[in-house]
């Protein structure tokens, strides 16, 4: 059972709120990226469709096209997708057309996260962008609309393709060892919009969390964290320090 082009569009009709309506955080991690939002950018995160989201882009836009590997890392990535899937890349983020944005943008840093249960509790995030994503040095940024319209969202995908769940369940459980491994609180927002945090050796408990119980990553974590950052990547020596949101 796999989604349909129909499904999709039906999934970005549900969803088009914005992370956080009163940050453009794109602005703050551009610096640290050849002045392009982290994920806008396919050196950093490539976009990856399903065969039938990519039937209906191109019935919607030109926006897209097909991924052309660049390097080593890039042709494993593109090697190793399910027949289902496609990479593809858009013209970047000066040309980005909001309603035709794959569920992947939409969604990014987050995907959905199942318990040990394999009940879905709310959202987790790919913790290999924490070093660069401000939104992952400041979730108390994240809107309790964008919460709501992105498990409405992945509730109908899930209807719709049992294969996409049981991607996620995996990437839940991935989630988990490398917090349990850093003996850290495994940070999820709740399907309610709030912060909560399972603490290693709990089994997989969730419990409220404040914006403080989570650290500050990479660049995010000072302003000479930041300038230092900004400067190894030639990125413009004004950029101010962006907010910290707790
Ligand atoms: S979601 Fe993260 S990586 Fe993407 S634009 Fe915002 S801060 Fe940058
Ligand atoms: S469509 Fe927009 S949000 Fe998605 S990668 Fe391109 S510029 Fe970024």
């Amino acid at each position: 059972m796999t989604a349909k082009a129909k499904d999709f569009a039906e999934i970005y009709a549900r969803f088009g709120a914005s992370i956080a309506s009163r940050h453009d955080c794109g602005r703050y991690c551009a610096p640290l990226n050849g002045g392009e939002p982290v994920c806008c950018t396919t050196g950093h995160a490539i976009p990856i469709v399903q065969k039938s989201e990519w039937k209906l882009l191109k019935g919607r836009t030109d926006l897209w096209s097909k991924f052309e590997p660049f390097d080593k890392t890039s042709r494993e990535i593109v090697d190793d997708l399910h027949s289902s899937c496609k990479a593809i890349e858009c013209k970047g983020a000066a040309f980005c057309e909001r309603d035709n944005r794959t569920l992947a943008c939409r969604a990014f840093p987050f995907f959905p996260y199942f318990n040990k249960k394999r009940e879905l509790v709310g959202l987790g995030y790919y913790w290999s962008f924490e070093d660069r994503c401000w939104v992952l040095s400041n979730l108390a940024s994240v809107e309790k609309e964008f919460v709501d319209e992105f498990l409405d969202a992945y509730e109908l995908l899930f209807e719709k393709d049992d294969e996409e769940l049981e991607a996620f369940v995996d990437e839940s459980a991935s989630m988990r060892r490398v917090f349990s491994r850093r003996k850290a609180p495994l940070p999820i927002i709740g399907r309610d919009g709030k912060l909560y945090k399972i603490m290693p050796k709990t089994k997989g408990k969730l419990v409220p969390a404040k914006p403080s119980d989570f650290k500050a990553y990479g660049a995010y974590k000072s302003p000479k964290a930041y300038r230092k950052a900004v400067r190894e990547e030639n990125g413009d020596p004004d950029a101010p320090f962006p907010p910290v949101v707790r």
